[in-house]
């Protein structure tokens, strides 16, 4: 519309919201969105703003990036569960009809599971750590090692969360070498001010070479807590719920029961990352380091929601189930490499052949910093054009990857019944 014809017929708000429709926004936001084009002189873009506004709100999308626990889709597919929407037994005893503590199923569960003797859930995995080092070492020293002394991401950092709990941090050995005696000296040295050594699982990144780190077992005789912060990792390095030995992908994944056995007074891990569970964190292992976390006034500023203990109450029951077909992590990366390759013809044929779309091989990640450098093999529908723009606009978004001058959707991170939106998705790229 030019200049002189919005002056000669200024556009009615209403029709102009009207026209809009189609991208299903609500009717208040197609007015703000008719009224900003108005404003700006071009009532065109109204449907751009719309649009715009329905791209921002949360919603399904297909994840084709291979990253299995990808941090800005969500992290863990959670599985068809009965997620309680209330109301429930959250605070209850139906025994006795008195109060009880939230989440006291969890640590039931985590009891059996990893052997500790209490567990308390909060938000995430680094509230875990901040909780549990604030109540354990608050006004004293914690000591870590160089080499853990890490940014997980996020903004994340140790230094700064052990700063946070109001505890000094206290740097132990070298980057690449920490021994049991660095600790022990740092101890003694320590005296009474001494609160607790942190073991951090370098879970993102992996130093080579000429290393060495304190063993668990060892440091757990010096005298203060070993507090044990997983992030990732594993329930049980056995993994017991799969069948056979561990993939070798995991072999050198550290396991909270095993930490525990070892000596560590408290685990903490992130139940997304090492669970394939709903966002949250555990702090678990002595009942009392349990029960002083527990009476920390942040704690109950920490607390999860009655949906996410229940979703996290089935995650671990699938665990001791050993029913893994009911966690779509565990399924995603456990689904053989030949199964992926046959959905991946299955599309690719479904395409038109003057596409030039191919099966390409190609290597998934556990993703959200767990598990570094394990690549598990995987394989992905190629195009020959970079769409992922437009795959990414559409009412299903598929979160695809961009790599040399090609489109690739990975197949593990994608559920086979969301193979039909990958194949329409390419149809429609490879259409215009
Ligand atoms: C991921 C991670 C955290 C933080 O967990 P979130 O659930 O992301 O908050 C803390 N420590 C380690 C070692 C981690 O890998």
């Amino acid at each position: 519309m030019s200049e002189q014809e919005a002056k000669t017929y200024p556009p009615s708000i209403n029709e102009l919201a009207r026209s809009i429709r189609h991208t299903g926004v609500p009717w208040a936001l197609l007015v703000d969105a008719a009224r900003l084009a108005v404003q700006a002189g071009d009532p065109d873009i109204a449907t751009e703003l719309a649009h715009g506004f329905a791209l921002s709100l949360i919603r399904p999308v297909v994840n084709g990036t291979g990253v299995l626990l990808h941090t800005n889709l969500g992290r863990a597919r959670l599985g068809r569960f009965a997620i309680h929407t209330g109301p429930a037994n959250l605070e209850i005893s139906l025994e006795t009809g008195k109060r009880s503590p939230r989440g006291s199923s969890i640590g039931m569960l985590l009891k059996r599971l990893i052997g500790c003797e209490d567990a308390i859930v909060v938000n995430n995995g680094a509230a875990a750590v901040l909780l549990a080092v604030a109540a354990i070492a608050r006004g004293k020293k914690t000591f870590v090692s160089r080499g853990e002394c890490v940014e997980i991401g996020g903004n994340f950092r140790i230094p700064d969360v052990v700063a946070a709990a109001g505890t000094e941090l206290v740097d132990v050995g070298t980057t690449n070498r920490t021994k049991v005696s660095d600790f022990r000296d740092a101890v003694a040295n320590g005296g009474d001010t001494s609160g607790c050594i942190l073991r951090v699982h370098t879970s993102n990144f992996r130093i080579d070479g000429f290393t060495q780190s304190a063993p668990i077992d060892e440091l757990a005789t010096l005298g203060v807590p070993v507090l044990f912060d997983l992030g990732s990792g594993l329930l049980d390095s056995k993994t017991p719920w799969l069948r056979g030995a561990p993939p070798v992908w995991l072999s050198s994944e550290p396991g909270a029961k095993q930490a525990l056995r070892d000596g560590a007074s408290l685990v903490t891990f992130s139940c997304d990352k090492l669970l394939g569970g709903p966002q949250a964190g555990v702090i678990a292992g002595d009942a009392d380091l349990v029960q002083l976390c527990a009476r920390e006034p942040i704690f109950r500023a920490l607390r999860p929601s009655l949906q996410v203990l229940s979703a996290l109450q089935d995650t671990l029951l699938a665990y001791i189930e050993r029913d893994c077909s009911r966690l779509p992590f565990w399924a995603s990366a456990m689904a053989p490499l030949a199964q992926l390759e046959n959905r991946a013809y299955a599309i690719v044929s479904a395409l038109k052949p003057s596409s030039a779309a191919e099966v390409v091989s190609s290597r998934s990640v556990v993703g959200a910093g767990a598990s570094p450098g394990a690549q598990l093999q995987s394989c992905a529908v190629s195009v020959p054009l970079l769409c992922g723009d437009q795959l990414r606009r559409r009412a299903l978004p598929v979160i695809a990857l961009h790599r040399g001058g090609h489109t690739l959707c990975d197949l593990r991170s994608v559920l086979p019944e969301e193979d039909h939106h990958v194949r329409d998705a390419f149809q429609e790229a490879l259409g215009a």
